[in-house]
């Protein structure tokens, strides 16, 4: 799955259910080289996304995979849980945010 797709979502329902899917496939990725070195990721359940007015508890099981994998990485971690996901401009925020971890992650694992 491109990593790309978790950096530009379109704001449609369709487009949603795609980014929680790639979001999620690149976290197992990543939680494959992590474990390749001896590192468990919590096992929180990301895909699907609720829906974005009550995405709090789905934003702090996120922070999870990230703290961990950010803690393991030996990398800055993000807070990516005080984002309104329900406007446009937040869930941007919170996807260039995501994305930014994401991609950092990848290049400490060479993924
Ligand atoms: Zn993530």
């Amino acid at each position: 799955m491109p990593l790309a797709l978790i950096q530009t979502p379109r704001y449609t329902a369709e487009a949603l259910a795609l980014f929680s899917f790639a979001h999620a496939r690149d976290h197992d990725e990543i939680d494959d080289a992590l474990k390749a070195r001896g590192v468990d990721s919590p096992a929180v359940p990301l895909d699907p996304m609720p829906p974005l007015d009550a995405a709090g508890p789905w934003l702090l099981n996120h922070q999870l995979k990230h703290d961990a994998m950010n803690q393991a990485l030996g990398l800055d971690s993000s807070d990516l849980t005080g984002f309104d996901l329900t406007t446009e401009a937040g869930f941007e925020a919170f996807a260039g945010e995501n994305f930014s971890d994401h991609d950092s992650a990848r290049q400490r694992l060479n993924i």
